[in-house]
């Protein structure tokens, strides 16, 4: 694309308006809107100043001045406005003309050039499977909070045989009970298509939809995988397509991991594997799982950085409420070929040399996915580059059910992380695979912590809790 292929387009269209966004570095896009009518060349080839100081973990007051610039590459028919309208993602400049250190984007495209440059490998491919809840927005409205905090309700009404005195449940969705039925029980099925629509009109390859395990409304769409950043911009664009056809049905969409207590959680697996042009390099016909020696050492490093790595890829304080047994999202650090609680499970059905991947379990959808994927990729090679052998250091694999095992061999696997202060704690020690080649700066990982600190954890355990007034009220 150059600037004239967004002229073109612009006509082709009849855009009225150009959007012009950016992603702060915990993941919200923010935008500013300019009349098609004034777009010219310099403002595409060089970009629009915006105030740095009102985006968290940007700039600060008296430092404020930056720059997006459009990459033309992402230009995107938006149909949620009530004009026709280009949108398009952006780079973050400082005033003088070089590249903002804190843009998440800027990490991402950094973390694949570092693949090459350190030899390792030409590409590497990313492909998450992202899950949300779709909610009546009726679900948020006061007096309904209850159901968020305590048991879910209909799982009340289900386990105690009471239905018939609450509302009509007639195919409803059972408590973890959502794992496929058809229609009438599937009643998002035409939410999840339009969907699929407006992701298939904005250019995402469409694999397929489903409802997914919880009851109330849990779904996935899952995209096809791509190279690292442009993966990144699909699952921004994901997002946003998902949030908006929801909002276009009277319902809200959320990616937050776990916003009903004792049923599934919604996840972000990521599937990566890497490529020299067109030779596979994950897959081994004599390995373990058909991996090969440089998989089994991708897999290592990841599992070894997790207490660190869970800072990007789960970095939220409710990411901590989704990694708990039963739920099929992961508990066990190790890495298997089919069991659903381990952190890295290796896909085998069907596999054929191009199609050989590792599958990460851990991540969920509150990572920015540029920084999420970038770190998860630092992990990776930092395995690659030491040769770690996962075996040998306690990491699987394991095939069998965890509670089979003797005590002492269940006593060796660890667990995955289990609150977010743990993983900001371990990444204040454990950075320096990610400083690699520049890719992640001290500068950005010190302002995450502290961002990260300062407006979830401490606001959060400063507030009662609901649950508290169940366990404590009348202490
Ligand atoms: N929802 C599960 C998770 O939290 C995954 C379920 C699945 O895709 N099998 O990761
Ligand atoms: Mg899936
Ligand atoms: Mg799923
Ligand atoms: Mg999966």
């Amino acid at each position: 694309m150059n600037t004239q292929d967004v002229f073109d387009l612009i006509k082709s269209h009849q855009i009225e308006m150009v959007d012009l966004r950016i992603v702060d570095p915990a993941g919200r896009q923010h935008h500013v809107t300019i009349p098609a009518v004034e777009v010219t060349d310099e403002l595409l080839e060089v970009g629009t100043p915006f105030d740095g100081s009102s985006i968290q973990g940007f700039r600060s007051i008296e430092d404020s001045d930056m720059i997006m610039r459009p990459i033309l590459d992402t230009a995107y028919v938006d149909p949620f406005f009530s004009v026709p309208t280009l949108s398009l993602h952006c780079q973050v400049f400082d005033p003088n003309g070089t590249r903002y250190d804190r843009d998440p984007r800027y990490i991402a495209e950094k973390a694949e050039s570092y693949l090459k440059q350190a030899g390792i490998a030409e590409t590497a491919f990313f492909g998450p499977e992202l899950e949300f809840f779709i909610f009546d927005d009726v679900r948020f409205q006061s007096g309904q909070e209850s159901s968020f905090y305590f048991i879910d309700s209909e799982e009340a009404a289900w386990n105690s045989g009471s239905a018939q005195d609450g509302p009509n449940l007639a195919y409803k969705v059972k408590p973890k009970g959502g794992y496929f039925p058809v229609p009438p029980t599937d009643a998002l099925h035409d939410i999840r298509t339009d969907m699929v629509k407006e992701l298939m009109a904005a250019g995402i390859r469409i694999e397929r939809h489903h409802h997914e395990v919880a009851t109330a409304g849990q779904s996935e769409i899952n995209f096809r995988f791509d190279t690292l950043t442009k993966t990144a911009d699909n699952t921004m664009l994901y997002k946003y397509i998902v949030r908006q056809v929801a909002r276009r049905h009277g319902k809200v969409a959320t990616f937050m991991p776990k916003p009903l207590y004792g049923d599934n959680g919604s996840g972000m697996h990521v599937h990566q594997s890497l490529f020299n042009g067109d030779i596979p390099l994950f897959y081994d016909e004599t390995g373990y799982a058909h991996l090969s020696d440089l998989a089994r050492h991708y897999i290592a490093g990841i599992l070894l950085h997790a207490p660190s790595l869970l800072a990007f890829s789960n970095p939220s304080t409710n990411s901590y409420r989704r990694l708990v047994p039963g739920f099929e999202a992961p508990v066990n650090l190790v890495f298997s070929k089919g069991n659903r609680s381990a952190a890295v499970r290796v896909p085998v059905a069907n596999i054929s040399p191009k199609s050989a991947r590792i599958e990460f379990r851990t991540p969920d959808a509150t990572a920015n996915p540029y920084i999420a994927f970038a770190a998860m990729l630092m992990a990776g090679i930092d395995g690659i580059r030491q040769q770690l052998e996962p075996t040998e250091l306690g990491f699987g694999p394991l095939d069998k059910n965890i509670y089979d095992l003797p005590a002492t061999e269940r006593a060796k696997i660890r667990a995955v992380p289990s609150s977010f202060e743990s993983v900001l704690a371990s990444l204040e020690e454990d950075h320096e695979f990610l400083l690699q080649g520049g890719v992640f700066t001290k500068d950005f990982i010190q302002s995450w912590i502290q961002l990260k600190r300062s407006t979830e954890i401490e606001p959060l355990n400063q507030r009662p809790h609901p649950h508290e007034f169940h366990l404590y009220l009348d202490l």
